[in-house]
C-alpha cells in the first residue's frame, strides 16, 4: 500500500482504478425564482418562505439549506459521464450523425 486513497464514482459508487481515467465534477444547484410574489397562492414551498425559514432557525437546517444551495464535488467513472453528459443536453434528437 502506498498510502494512496482509492477513487470511488460518486454516481455509481465503483471503485475507480488508478490507471482509469475519471471525470472531476463539480455541481452546484442554486434555488431561484423568477418571480418571488405569487398573489393568491403558490403553496409554502417558494423560496422567499425557504429563507425565512432558514433565518428563523428551525431544526432541519441542513436540509432547507440544500433546497436554496446545493453542491457537490467529486469523480465520476467514464460510464456516468456518459450519462450524465446525455442527461443534461438540451435535446438528444439532435445529437448529429452517428
Ligand atoms: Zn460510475
Amino acid at each position: 500500500m502506498t498510502g494512496q486513497r482509492p477513487r470511488t464514482c460518486a454516481a455509481c459508487g465503483r471503485g475507480i482504478a488508478a490507471r482509469e481515467v475519471y471525470y472531476r465534477f463539480k455541481l452546484v444547484l442554486e434555488g431561484e425564482q423568477d418571480v418571488l410574489d405569487t398573489p393568491g397562492g403558490g403553496g409554502g414551498d417558494d423560496l422567499a418562505a425557504l429563507v425565512r425559514q432558514l433565518e428563523e432557525g428551525p431544526e432541519d437546517v441542513r436540509e432547507l439549506e440544500e433546497q436554496v444551495h446545493w453542491e457537490r464535488a467529486g469523480v465520476v467513472c467514464t460510464a456516468c459521464r456518459s450519462v450524465v453528459v446525455r442527461m443534461l443536453a438540451p435535446s438528444s434528437e439532435n445529437s448529429g450523425p452517428h
